[in-house]
């Protein structure tokens, strides 16, 4: 699909067919081996190469981007192979010290394989230039941060990693590829849990590496058939079903979460309110700049302790009480009651759906009543 068109209208049309007679969505593909010819043919062989199924969706996650992606079968997948890729001949790795937990968990893993994790707030640009300067080095970058949504400046994090020769690698989860565009700012790759707002439905967990470099998609992909992790293509059509209405979805989960951060902000009973669309001078600047067309479905707030929020998140009555991120119903809970997260007690994190926002702000005021 070519760049006439804009990437919302590419992400709905790529992987479709246009030939006379084939369904218009692109059809559920089982199968673990292809006839083959007196040639081989790439990736249809033996279905730990390729099916048609993660095909279509990898045609439209790379079309969003101008790029091309491999699909895995959860977001850590999709990180464990970049890491694995990368770190070959580098082995300083440096980690948002606020940022999904699960990665630094990943990042730690891999120590006894050489990887050296460090920890920094990625917000302090020379922190992160000291951390870099140090040991050849793979600069891990997630903007906004889950979950207390800190905006890291995407142009000056390519600029130092450009100059110290690190590859950067942007986690675009929470913000998805239509309202970031990670590639654009340095990073050679864009890792994604599509588990979340990219398909949407909260029934699927996905991954994908979206990246320009050849070198590494073809590394990523490499790793994926040597190590197994392969997407089921089930799990493909379902992702890429939930994919085509993205552009829809997230204009509303934004506008909801903006509408929601804002009633928080003034409720006397919430002591903070953590949300790029809140943030204020050059912060916000960075945040326009990068998102352009929206802040995602991701906010957090904080009440006075842990049993107060776990109280709060038990009397909702519409949003439900469940971890992750970006379906279509409104979810939160307690985010600091994962041993490895490094959240507030307090902090309850909140991923706006696509109710209307006078119902989500009416069951987050008679939550927050438990509380009087
Ligand atoms: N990156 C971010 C920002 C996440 O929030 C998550 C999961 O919560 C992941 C990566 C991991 O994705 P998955 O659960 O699909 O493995």
């Amino acid at each position: 699909m070519t760049a006439e068109f804009s990437a919302e209208a590419r992400l709905i049309h790529a992987g479709t067919s246009r030939a006379p007679g084939d369904p218009v969505s692109p059809p559920l593909v089982p199968a673990s081996i292809y006839v083959s010819g007196p040639e081989d043919m790439p990736g249809r062989s033996y279905s730990r190469e390729g099916n048609p199924s993660w095909e279509a969706l990898e045609a439209a996650l790379g079309t969003a981007e101008d790029a091309d992606a491999v699909l895995f079968p959860s977001g850590m997948a999709a990180a464990m192979a970049v890491l694995l890729a990368l770190t070959e001949t580098r082995k300083r790795v440096v980690v948002p010290s606020d940022g999904y937990f699960g990665v630094r968990t990943l990042a730690a893993k891999l120590r006894p394989f050489g990887v050296e994790p460090v920890h920094v707030d990625q917000r302090d640009l020379s922190a992160v230039e000291a951390a870099l300067g140090t040991a050849p080095s793979v600069l891990w970058v997630e903007t906004p941060t889950n979950p207390l949504l800190r905006v890291m400046d995407l142009a000056r994090l390519g600029s130092l990693a450009a100059a110290a020769g690190a590859p950067m690698v942007a986690d675009n989860t929470v913000a998805t590829a239509l309202l970031q565009r990670p590639l654009e700012w340095g990073a050679i790759a864009s890792v994604y849990s599509l588990t979340k707002s990219s398909s949407g439905h909260s029934d699927v967990l996905l991954g994908a590496v979206v990246s320009r470099d050849d070198g590494l998609t073809g590394a990523v992909r490499d790793w994926r058939s040597a190590g197994g992790a392969i997407p089921g293509p089930f799990e493909a059509w379902l992702g890429l079903r939930g994919l085509r209405t993205l552009p829809l979805r997230i204009e509303r989960q934004s506008a909801n979460a903006l509408a929601v951060a804002g009633h928080l902000v003034s409720h006397p009973r919430v002591t903070a309110v953590h949300y790029p669309g809140l943030l204020t001078g050059d912060e916000l600047d960075i945040a326009k700049r990068q998102m352009p067309s929206g802040f995602g479905p991701l906010l957090s707030f904080e009440v006075e302790s842990a049993e107060a929020a776990t109280a709060v998140v038990a009397a909702a009555r519409l949003i439900v009480s469940a971890t992750s991120l970006g379906g279509v119903e409104s979810t939160w809970e307690r985010r600091a009651r994962w041993p490895a997260e490094t959240a507030p007690p307090g902090l309850i994190r909140f991923s706006a759906g696509i109710e209307p926002a006078a119902d989500l702000i009416a069951d987050i005021e008679s939550a927050l009543e438990v509380l009087s």
